[in-house]
């Protein structure tokens, strides 16, 4: 099989044969650390000591290749010669991904080889949370924080052997100890990664607060106010969320003054405890939730921010570029005294979107970030991150390389990827096969790659270390704007399925992670589609399924009338799941790999709700048709709603009795499980109160729990 990721040069010639055993490392460099003797014994582990076996060499080099992008911390030459193994690198974590690289190849390896490699994005993540970059714990399977700490570590080892170097752990705040066992747990878990050369990052807010009106056990964190005087004065407004074309100014109390060092350090405070309990040292930083910059959004600074920054302009040094920078040299300083290592990914006012960004918005932001980062004092701590930008829309440049031009310290995107839980919940997106677009990046997470996607990982690993040197497909991709994005976007909704991707990359996923029995099978699994390009689905809480975290309680409620235009097209997509979930669930039979039962499992749940969404998707029908056009209600109406509210309630309990508890607090990859029957129970309930009180919209309602941003 071929490696994961394919290495940036790889030349070979000879028969390959597998590599049975070494006959002797020899350590010819100083010393070696923690990470490169987890990679020796990685490799001892998997090759025996033989006296007739290869002899691997371990040596610093100077060669001048070490001199090209990240080959110097990340890179490694890896040569053959007839049972002579040479591994030359420069640092600890090119010794360990050449290592892995080896371990890859001694399953068939070639009689010579001489591979050259190192990767073009620095930082290669991908994502534990299941709602994008707001939270959820993919690896929560509601059995205990034992058993999810075991999948994590497996998590790592898979970042170690396919060269990830990113985690995005968890979100969204700064609040340690969320649940009990918290801080004690992602210390275990940081610490391992270190070793593994990952970053552990978390996600939360530098300022806005926005996720905290979704209520209690959202937002993981302390909501920060700007008072006069700090802590305990009035409440005063300054600068907050701009969204256009809404034209008001959003949160602008909460804590976003750039001029109040005292309440800047509160937040430092609570920043460091979390990270100094957790080993955490990578932070994404939300200020705000302004995809765009604007004037207004400056305009409305306080008076102190007046005083101290003059300047109207969005990026003068006494204005709000200056503001931002000292605000982000103050955090960075104030964390650098305990947690030297941290980074800082700031992200908004003004990320910027592929396709919402005009050209000239587009222009605003990069104008703002490039001001930004030139006033910073310290900024090598700091990496912008921005989405996936893509070309520009008028004159079709890629602006990455627009943003390289304006930001030379570094950025990076949050790459909402598909398969992120906030546009699509595919569980299988091969989409960093567009990285190349954004190479330019010094750090890429995919807002994808969870527990339940362990093959979009290596997808992921594939693209992000090598753009356009796939041993296994390399996409022709658009150089403009409108053929891009159409190709894009066939990619994200999976109806483009190059044979490439979906064939022999996603096979050798499979096959690397669960071996080559299971793996063909889950290869098989994730390739499922309908007639629509649906997929299976494993959890509850699903884009797919309308269920997602954000915004949507209950898709099809029946006390709103208005979702009834929206049943055909539910109805549908309820009874394709029912149909592509049977048939995962009979090829994972028998498969003994350990993700599969969870798999098989959330098929099951899956499908029972998805069959009790189309009884009452018919009922509701009936019920509407009833009260709008005096369609007479079929015998047996009420018996059969009233079973759907029994059935609901009693899968509930099965649920319950299951005795799944997911320690994270927004539910981890069970979450909505029990709130979801509970609403179809109560709105088919609805349904039957309607019917024998002649109301259409009963009376004594539950009160509705919409979650709003703010
Ligand atoms: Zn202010």
């Amino acid at each position: 099989m071929k490696p994961i990721p394919t290495p940036r040069e790889y030349t070979h010639s000879g028969e390959s044969r597998p590599l049975t055993g070494l006959r002797e490392i020899r350590m010819n460099i100083p010393e070696t650390g923690e990470t490169v003797k987890l990679g020796l014994a990685m490799l001892r582990d998997a090759l025996p000591v033989t006296p007739d076996g290869a002899v691997l060499t371990l040596v610093s080099s100077d060669d001048a290749w070490f001199a090209a992008r990240n080959a110097a911390e990340q890179g490694y030459i890896l040569t053959h010669d007839g049972g002579t193994l040479t591994l030359a690198a420069r640092q600890p974590m090119g010794f360990f991904y050449g290592l892995m690289t080896l371990l890859q190849l001694a399953e068939d390896m070639p009689e010579t080889f001489v591979i050259r490699d190192r990767p073009e994005i620095r930082w290669r993540g991908v994502m534990n949370t299941l709602w994008a970059e707001s939270g959820i714990m993919s690896y929560d399977f509601g059995d205990g924080l034992p058993a999810m700490e075991k999948r994590l570590s497996v998590l790592l080892n898979t970042c170690a052997r396919y060269k990830l170097n990113l985690v995005y752990a968890d979100a969204f705040g700064f609040r340690h100890e969320r649940f009990p066992g918290y801080d004690a747990f992602m210390k275990r878990f940081t610490d391992l990664a270190k070793i593994r050369g990952v970053r552990v990052m978390a996600g939360g807010y530098g300022m806005g607060y926005g996720q905290s009106g979704h209520g209690q056990n959202v937002f993981m964190g302390k909501v920060f106010r700007n008072r006069d005087p700090y802590p305990d004065g009035e409440l005063y407004d300054c600068i907050g969320t701009y969204d256009p074309p809404n034209p008001d100014i959003r949160g602008r109390s909460y804590g976003t003054c750039l001029s109040d060092n005292a309440l800047t350090d509160d937040k430092i405070d609570e920043m460091r405890q979390y990270l100094l309990a957790t080993g955490v040292n990578t932070l994404d930083l939300h200020n705000m939730d302004s995809d765009e910059i604007h004037e207004p959004l400056w305009l409305a600074r306080c008076e102190r921010c007046r005083k101290r920054y003059p300047n109207d302009s969005l990026y003068a040094e006494d204005g709000c570029a200056g503001a931002f920078a000292a605000f982000y040299d103050r955090l960075l300083t104030g964390l650098r005294e305990s947690v030297p290592d941290v980074l800082i990914c700031p992200v908004s006012p003004g990320y910027a979107y592929a396709v919402r960004s005009t050209d000239r918005t587009f222009e605003k932001c990069r104008r703002f970030w490039g001001a930004v980062m030139r006033y910073m004092k310290c900024r090598d701590g700091v990496i912008p991150l921005f989405r996936e930008l893509f070309h520009n829309h008028d004159d079709n440049r890629l602006r990455y390389d627009m943003l390289d031009e304006s930001i030379p310290s570094g950025f990076g995107s949050v790459f909402f990827s598909g398969g992120d839980g906030f546009y699509s919940d595919k569980y299988f997106v091969p989409s960093a096969v567009v990285t190349k677009t954004m190479e330019r990046a010094e750090l890429i997470v995919c807002a994808n790659g969870s527990a339940l996607q362990r093959p979009t990982q290596l997808m992921n690993a594939e693209y992000l270390w090598n753009p356009d040197g796939s041993a296994f497909y390399n996409a022709d991709i658009p150089d403009n704007y409108t053929d891009f994005m159409a190709f894009y976007n066939a990619i994200l909704a999976t109806t483009h399925r190059p044979e490439g991707l979906y064939g022999e990359l996603l096979e050798t996923a499979c096959r690397r992670l669960w071996g080559d029995t299971d793996g063909a099978v889950l290869a098989e699994v994730y390739r499922i589609h309908g007639a629509r390009y649906e997929c299976p689905v494993f959890t509850v809480c699903s884009v797919e399924l309308y269920t997602r975290r954000t915004r949507v309680t209950f898709p099809i409620r029946w006390d709103d009338p208005s979702a009834e235009e929206h049943l055909p097209q539910m109805r549908a997509r309820y009874a394709e799941t029912v149909t592509l979930n049977t048939a995962a669930r009979s090829r994972l039979f028998g498969v003994t790999a350990p993700d599969a039962e969870f798999l098989r499992e959330g098929l099951a749940v899956v499908s029972e709700l998805c069959q009790l969404m189309v009884r009452y998707i018919d009922a509701y029908r009936m019920a509407a048709e009833w009260f709008t056009a005096g369609v007479p209600l079929e015998g047996g109406f009420r018996e059969s709603v009233r079973a759907i509210v029994d059935d609901a309630e009693a899968y509930r309990k099965r649920l319950a009795e299951s005795g799944r508890t997911a320690v994270d607090p927004l539910g981890g990859a069970i979450a909505r499980r029990d709130e979801l029957f509970d609403l179809i129970a109560y709105n088919a309930g609805l349904i039957l109160q309607s019917v024998e009180t002649n109301m259409r919209i009963p009376e004594n309602r539950r009160p509705d729990v919409t979650r709003q941003w703010w």
